[in-house]
């Protein structure tokens, strides 16, 4: 007698359910995925910006621990390419006096009280050591800490202008969140499960060293294919699930377009959406409250015919307190000849832009790039990626767990509903909200599903 299910229903297309759908296949389980876009990738997603070139519309960089996509992509035989910050950074950080206003400096650390800036991320380190990263709920303090938004802690603690200057610009570049949006704990997990400040924070020996050279979107692509070529599943796109119901011996998926029945269940959807979902029986703990987020990540893309800023001893790097682009990088394709500038419109801000009419964010935008890196001539291309109102992500980088939502969620964030199982990188305590984050919550899950049957 076989000791797994032989039938499964995966459901969503991101890294986590095709990575669940590839263990489960490769075990001989009959497998169907179930995805509601007309693609795979969810969150990674590739825009192409030059005959040869692609960039990351979604998910981008990943480091040396990032062991499990390393892993993966060796397997569909993907390479990384560094991320090039070569040259001097660009600051414009407020108004107060003009060294802010518009300064370019070697290295990352801004313009700011080095003290104030030291002191702040003192506090934040203290914070994240004192998470227990497998069970978040269970840190010292967790209820105070649950209860408190990161804006509403940074008005206490943060008494320098500096900080409280550049402490929502940190939080926005990190995690794509708005202070008030994030309890002190989500905050606190967030970086402990990144693997602390300094790595997250980091390009050369940090978790954004490197990018996927041709597109983060190619890993989906590919694991699609095996799943469908080599491992007999089957991948439906266009399949918006609605319900999933249950009886004694078997799960039963609703989607746009029919019925389908297996022995177990993988939801692998951010926790807004898989909320969204009809079960029955119903769901003990909702996977969601009125104070989870969606993460607030608008990328812009600006082409141009070449990174015509490194000719000037920048690397592309900036940090700005106003936006629309709050911080840009250089994310020139290794394949193609173009530079394309990406910037990272976060937090509060991103909202605001996301409500402007394409010709207003195109006119700010290429202005406010113009104003950093005034070699620049008019951009040969221009794409914005609004992730915030993305039917099927709402929000990126990852979900924003609200006040109460880690005591409330946390504890049954992986525990299975009958056969209904749970992935996606909102149940991975490690590398929570990253691309390493929903790959091992796929391990994860196909683990605990091989273990109950
Ligand atoms: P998803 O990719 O969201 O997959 C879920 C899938 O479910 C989607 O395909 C969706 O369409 C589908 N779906 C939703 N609802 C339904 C439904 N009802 N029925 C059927 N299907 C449904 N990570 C990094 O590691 N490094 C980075 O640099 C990085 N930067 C990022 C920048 C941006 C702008 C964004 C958007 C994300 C970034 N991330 C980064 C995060 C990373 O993309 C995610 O952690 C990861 O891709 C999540 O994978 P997942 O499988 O958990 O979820």
């Amino acid at each position: 007698m076989s000791s797994h299910p032989t039938s499964a229903v995966v459901v969503g297309a991101g890294l986590a359910g095709l990575t669940a759908a590839t263990a489960l296949a490769a075990r001989g389980v009959e497998v169907t995925v179930l995805e509601a876009r007309e693609r795979v990738g969810g969150r990674t997603h590739g825009r192409q910006v030059a005959p040869t070139g692609w960039v990351d519309a979604g998910a981008a960089y990943l480091g040396d621990r990032h062991t499990e996509l390393l892993a993966l992509m060796a397997e569909l035989d993907l390479k990384t390419t560094p991320t090039t910050m070569l040259g001097a950074s660009r600051f414009a950080l407020g108004t107060a006096d003009s060294a802010r206003a518009d300064a370019t400096r070697n290295g990352r650390f801004p313009p700011l009280n080095a003290v104030a800036l030291g002191d702040l991320f003192e506090l934040l380190d203290e914070l994240t050591a004192a998470v227990r990263p497998e069970a978040p709920w269970l840190t010292p303090d967790a209820e105070r800490l649950d209860a408190l938004t990161a804006a509403e802690w940074a008005e206490q603690q943060l008494t320098h202008p500096d900080a409280r200057l550049f402490f929502p610009l940190f939080l926005g570049e990190m995690m794509a969140a708005d202070p008030a949006a994030v309890s002190v704990l989500h905050m606190a997990c967030y970086l402990r499960s990144g693997g602390g400040i300094r790595y997250l924070n980091a390009f050369e020996g940090g978790a954004q060293q490197d990018r996927i050279a041709g597109g983060a979107h190619q890993v989906c692509e590919r694991l699609a294919e095996r799943l469908t070529q080599r491992l007999g599943a089957r991948v439906l796109l266009g399949e918006t699930v609605r319900a999933v119901h249950q009886d004694g011996g078997s799960v039963t998926v609703h989607s746009a377009g029919g019925e389908y029945r297996a022995q177990v269940a993988v939801m692998a959807l951010p926790p807004l959406l898989a909320n969204a979902v009809d079960y029955r029986p119903g769901l003990p703990v909702p996977r969601a409250s009125g104070a989870t987020a969606r993460g607030c990540a608008v990328k812009v893309h600006l082409v141009y015919p070449a990174p015509i800023w490194r000719e000037h001893g920048l690397s592309g790097w900036s940090v700005n307190a106003e936006g629309p682009l709050l911080s840009t990088v250089d994310d020139s394709p290794a394949e193609a000849e173009v530079g394309v500038l990406t910037g990272f419109v976060t937090g509060a801000e991103a909202h605001r832009f996301a409500a402007l009419d394409p010709q207003r964010q195109r006119d700010s935008a290429v202005e406010q790039a113009a104003r950093l890196f005034p070699m620049l001539p008019e951009p040969i291309g221009f794409h914005v990626t609004d992730w915030v109102n993305e039917q099927y992500s709402q929000g990126c980088y990852a979900a924003l767990f609200g006040p109460g939502d880690w005591l409330r969620h946390g504890p049954t964030l992986t525990t299975p509903h009958q056969r209904v199982y749970w992935a996606g990188t909102e149940t991975s305590t490690e590398y929570f909200g990253l691309m390493e984050g929903a790959i091992r919550s796929g391990h994860r899950v196909v683990e605990q599903i091989l273990d109950r049957h």
